[in-house]
């Protein structure tokens, strides 16, 4: 950022940040009229082709895959252009180009981009999320609620860039004024999981934009329809060429390379542990041709826990706990996968639990009635699957559902009798599993619930203070919840992000997330 185009442009002025607003249910009159009618529109529309978008053009290539909705694999959501090395070398090009003057727009201005952006995405926030419906397999509530994120990140990115571009004062000393302000890194590329499709890939390059980057956004291979939906509405935002740059393609092709490159100044990842320790690792070689010192912003895996002390409302946990463990089938870095239960309310617990589980519905997730829907894909499905047959190995299966024959379903599983040595207590599954634990004491729940290489959810349901006070000093994680489901992070007032093995710390949707952006100077003037 330069200084002096700091002090001339018209600073933007926005009202405070308030949390858009999220999924009134399925019961609410506008809700039944629009979202049929939007997954109706969407269907007409499926199977159209999507090009790359480089340099403020669309790029058509010869390799194309296919987008399919996981509860209907006959069904191609889209077809999907595919970047290799050319293409992703010329992203490399456009965002480098165009960076020589993003840099030096002033803050206000880039901001004014986000606000827009969000202005067009609240417009089409039905359809939006109908896509998300039928490419990943969302609940309408999960989708809603995802394009609210999204949201929410463009629009507290903006406000929080206008804070952060005023220039400081840092005082005055012998006749000498000085200043601190920040520029951009350079070019960040952003890579991004399927699970939030929209609000995790915005996020990331909202905030890498707004602080001055110029992005090259490979979305993920099973979510790339959504992710082109981003090209849509910074286009129509009036982004100026090459400030975003849009190359799916598989991260088996592409991203070592976009990771190599010695023209990447800052990635951008969420996904898995297994990749972003590989990104990590790659990304702190440093060639003789690289000009900077790479930064790696990353959030992995989770291995989430909640503790159920002996004196709860248990009605109010059992929602909270299907919520957590359930919810999208349970494909969220934030899902239950553990549930830690005190000895002395172990059956009672365990037995409305399995109730409650008995009655949830599991098929299309484009009908409302149905609580759970189809895992994103063969492979995965295939992986859970394997995971459940361990399950029965290692525990006792208490409950597994029914699912259709159609579509890439799991049952919905709950297992109990797990320790927390067991392959189900330590390893994400990233579905629709759940471990039970009986644990002694409230002492034995929070060693166990802290006995894992992650870091990221977790959440007590107790009434005894003394526990809670107990735990908000010892249950170590990123986000920890009490009384209530160990999900749905909100922007602002709960941002969100794990350490150990669940990621570097860096919290999105918080204070000090668009620092990761930026390098801070100071500079100082003899008068
Ligand atoms: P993933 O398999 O790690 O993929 C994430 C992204 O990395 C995708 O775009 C993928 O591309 C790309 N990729 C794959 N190999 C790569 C390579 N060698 N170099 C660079 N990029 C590469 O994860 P996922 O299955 O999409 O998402 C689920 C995971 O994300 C879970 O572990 C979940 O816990 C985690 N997650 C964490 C958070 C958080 O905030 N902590 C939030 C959401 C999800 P392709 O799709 O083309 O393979």
């Amino acid at each position: 950022m330069d200084i002096t185009q700091t002090e001339t442009t018209p600073r933007l002025e926005l009202p405070p940040f308030q949390n858009e607003k999220i999924f009134p249910g399925c019961d609410d009159p506008q809700v039944k009229d629009a979202f049929p009618r939007a997954i109706a529109r969407v269907r007409k529309e499926l199977g159209k082709t999507y090009p790359l978008f480089i340099d403020g053009r669309e790029v058509v290539t010869e390799e194309i895959i296919d987008s399919i909705n996981p509860a209907e694999p006959d069904e191609v959501v889209g077809r999907v252009c595919q970047a290799g090395a050319k293409e992703a070398e010329e992203a490399l090009t456009a965002a480098q180009k165009a960076f020589q003057t993003w840099r030096d727009t002033s803050a206000s201005e880039r901001a004014d981009y986000l606000v827009r952006a969000a202005k067009i995405a609240r417009e089409r926030i039905y359809e939006l999320a109908s896509w998300q419906v039928l490419e990943e397999g969302k609940q309408w509530a999960q989708a809603y609620n995802d394009l609210a994120e999204g949201i929410d990140f463009l629009e507290y990115y903006a406000r929080e860039m206008l804070r952060l571009g005023q220039e400081r004062d840092m005082g005055s000393y012998g006749g000498e004024v000085n200043q601190y302000f920040y520029q951009p890194k350079g070019i960040a590329v952003v890579i991004s999981p399927w699970n939030f499709p929209f609000a995790i890939s915005c996020g990331m390059c909202a905030a890498a934009m707004v602080t001055g980057n110029c992005v090259v956004f490979k979305p993920s291979s099973e979510a790339p329809v959504v992710g082109h939906h981003l090209v849509e509405i910074f286009c129509e935002a009036g982004l100026p060429p090459g400030v975003f740059n849009y190359i799916p393609g598989r991260g088996s092709v592409i991203g070592d390379l976009l990771v190599d490159s010695p023209r990447t100044n800052i990635i951008a990842f969420t996904g898995s542990m297994e990749v972003g320790l590989r990104i990590i690792e790659k990304a702190g070689r440093t060639p003789e041709n690289q000009p900077s010192v790479k930064k790696v912003v990353c959030e992995m895996g989770g291995k989430n826990a909640i503790i159920i002390d002996d004196d709860i409302d248990v009605d109010k946990a059992v929602t909270g706990v299907l919520y957590s463990a359930f919810g999208y089938q349970g494909q969220k870095c934030s899902a239950c996968s553990r549930l830690i239960v005190l000895d002395a309310v172990y059956d009672k617990f365990v037995e409305r639990l399995l109730e409650g589980a008995r009655k949830l519905k599991v098929g299309p997730a484009e009908d409302p009635e149905n609580y759970m829907g189809a895992v994103i894909d063969r492979s995965a499905q295939e992986k859970i699957l394997g995971y459940i047959e361990l399950a029965a190995k290692e525990g006792d299966i208490l409950y597994s559902s029914e699912v259709p024959d159609k579509g890439f379903y799991v049952p919905l599983t709950i297992v109990g009798g797990i320790t927390p040595e067991d392959r189900l207590a330590q390893e994400e599954v990233f579905g629709p599993v759940l471990a039970v634990m009986r644990a002694w004491d409230f002492d034995q729940a929070l060693e166990w619930a802290n006995s894992t290489r992650f870091a990221l959810t977790g959440a007590v349901f107790s009434r005894n203070r003394e526990h809670l006070e107990r735990a908000r000093r010892d249950f170590r994680v990123g986000n920890l919840y009490f009384n209530r489901s160990c999900a749905g992070a909100m922007v602002q007032i709960q941002p969100f992000g794990g350490f150990k093995m669940s990621g570097v710390g860096t919290k999105a949707g918080g204070p000090d997330y668009l620092l990761h952006f930026m390098d801070p100077r100071s500079l100082t003037e003899q008068s």
